[in-house]
């Protein structure tokens, strides 16, 4: 079931509670009360839609079950040059293995980078073909989105990705369908630095380490939605910070299937 009819049947209800008591078919206070109680399911389901943290439409990894002090470090929206290079240079030079949720569009832009990464050790996961707001497509739409990602990383790499990450995290039962009809698996994130607002180097960095728990997914940025093009220069330097910190408290890098 999209959201978008659960919204909308939400509204109509509403509506109907509204129009009885106004023509007196139902007591006024009980037209108030079931207006207000569809009201509140309408937010709550989409709520439930657009917060990464649960699987109330269906399965979403979001954080690791595991007591072990273990941490993936997760990089959207990329390839994108010079930022996914010095993330690269970054990770190497630390031996950290990462996730990578890359957009189809920038794959075939700078395919030079998606083998790196998969030289280098980390693991790619597709974030759709363009990076649209799968909530507001048909079913075909969002299978398009899904498979094409799919199909962008595979053509590259030969590899093709079982792990995806909706754009913006959002998620409802359609988009999980097709997610599973494609064999793949959605992934969110338990710790969101919103390192895109380029709140500054110590900001991210805090907001990380502070965040991080065992079984912990990291939300970061090495690119940005084809549309888009600014600067994840705090996010690079941020990177081997989050990293000496974290290892101070003991946390081991893994990605996101060793979760
Ligand atoms: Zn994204």
């Amino acid at each position: 079931m999209r959201i978008i009819w659960l919204l909308t049947a939400a509204t109509i209800f509403c509506l109907l509670f509204l129009a009885g008591g106004y023509f007196n078919k139902i007591k006024k206070r009980i037209a108030l009360l079931g207006a207000i109680i569809c009201i509140l399911t309408g937010g709550g389901l989409l709520l439930l839609a657009v917060l990464p943290g649960n699987s109330f439409y269906g399965k979403v990894l979001c954080k690791g079950n595991t007591k072990e002090k273990l941490v993936a470090l997760t990089f959207d929206d990329g390839p994108y040059p010079p930022y996914t290079e010095r993330i690269l240079a970054v990770l190497k030079e630390k031996k950290v293995p990462a996730t990578f949720f890359l957009v189809g569009e920038n794959v075939k832009e700078h395919p030079e980078l998606v083998k790196e990464e998969v030289a280098q050790g980390h693991l790619i996961g597709t974030h759709t073909y363009d990076h649209k707001d799968l909530l507001r497509l048909d079913g075909p739409a969002v299978r398009a989105e899904l498979s094409g990602g799919v199909k962008a990383v595979e053509d590259i790499t030969g590899i093709r990705p079982i792990f995806v990450r909706p754009p913006h995290g959002f998620k409802d039962s359609s988009v999980l369908e097709q997610v599973a009809a494609l064999h793949l698996r959605a992934v969110n994130w338990s710790v969101l630095p919103k390192d895109w607002t380029k709140p500054g180097v110590d900001v991210i960095v805090r907001r990380v380490v502070d965040g991080v728990e065992p079984g912990s997914i990291v939300l970061l940025h090495d690119g940005d939605s084809p549309a888009k093009k600014d600067s994840r220069q705090q996010t690079v330097e941020a990177l081997p910070i989050i990293i000496d910190k974290l290892r101070e408290k003991g946390y081991t890098f893994v990605t996101v299937d060793k979760l």
